[in-house]
């Protein structure tokens, strides 16, 4: 697994320091137990500018995380927009990136709780390309471990706990030479990837796992919402079982990292056998193109622009 290109300025308690001074003692609460939130922000390198995309929407998405899980922390939007712009510029980076805020408790205590600990903000970044390969669709399975149901762990809490299962349902499709792993949930309907949303396209209509459903609210979801609503595109929501998905015209998935993918397989049954975008996917990836390159009608709402030299 190739190590992350790390930019060498880190946001730490506070203030800008370079990354190696950025550390926490191995009796740190949130290093035992996962009690971290986090969100992951791409920035694409334009010019002389790192352009972000959704920057609010994520904040929203970490505040409302910090709610779920009772974090005795205000999270407000001057100090984490303030943070990421000086720390970009700090870094100056020569190419995308992505974009990493953390929320950990700074404590060494050992009770597993939310409540009583001392959470801060801290963000890394990293240079940062395409996640998956682009060159052929993905090739996937069903993982054998469940995704965590909505009554033991909130799946619209993006917290670091929750990756585990991720973790498991991934290293299981890599240990059979595949991308990555579906969940299905406690019902057998597959509701997300380890670490993507999905949509599927069935008969030409569009499939999306409901949004009650164990899987994490992606802000690339949202996203490709809007966009095939604005093509007036037939979306259906709820329950989809994995034959529908084996029978899929193409199956997308959908997130920061990913961007918008297709996939070749699934359990080795083939969706898409050719090396190319199908229609869904392409409609897709022309509308992000237009949003970057400030053409979209909601390009303005949704980039934030941080300009590299003052
Ligand atoms: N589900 C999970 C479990 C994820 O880790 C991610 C990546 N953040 C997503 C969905 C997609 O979310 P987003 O589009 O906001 O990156």
């Amino acid at each position: 697994m190739p190590g992350l290109e790390l930019l060498p300025h880190a946001y730490f308690e506070k203030k800008i320091v370079p990354l190696d001074e950025a550390k926490v003692s191995i009796a740190t609460h949130s290093l035992q137990y996962g009690t971290t939130c986090f969100t992951g922000i791409r920035g694409y390198h334009r010019d002389s500018k790192i352009r972000l995309f959704r920057l609010k929407d994520h904040w929203q998405r970490l505040v409302n995380t910090v709610k779920i899980l009772e974090m005795p922390l205000t999270l407000e939007w001057d100090t984490f927009h303030t943070a990421i712009v000086e720390l970009v510029r700090s870094n100056k980076p020569a190419r995308d990136i992505y974009i990493r805020p953390l929320i950990f408790a700074h404590d060494c205590v050992l009770v597993p709780r939310f409540d009583g600990l001392h959470f801060d903000l801290a963000i890394y970044m990293f240079l940062m390309g395409d996640y998956h390969a682009t060159t052929r669709g993905l090739d996937l399975i069903i993982s054998s471990w469940q995704k965590f149901s909505n009554l033991s762990m909130p799946s619209k809490a993006k917290s670091g706990g929750s990756y585990v299962n991720s973790a498991l349902a991934a290293t299981e499709a890599h240990k059979l030479h595949k991308d990555d792993a579906l969940l299905l949930n406690s019902r057998g309907e597959v509701v997300e990837a380890s670490s993507a949303n999905i949509v599927v396209v069935y008969r030409g209509e569009i499939y999306l796992p409901d949004l009650g459903a164990e899987q994490l609210e992606g802000i690339t979801r949202r996203t490709v919402i809007d966009f095939l609503r604005e093509e007036n595109l037939p979306i259906h929501s709820g329950g989809l079982d994995r034959s529908l998905i084996y029978n899929a015209d193409e199956l997308l998935l959908l997130g920061t990292a990913a961007q918008v993918v297709y996939t070749r397989s699934v359990d080795d049954r083939i969706i898409q056998s050719e090396n190319k975008p199908g229609p869904i996917c392409q409609l897709l990836r022309d509308k992000y193109r237009q949003v970057m390159e400030g053409k979209h009608p909601r390009s303005k709402d949704w980039l934030y622009d941080v300009e590299l030299t003052p």
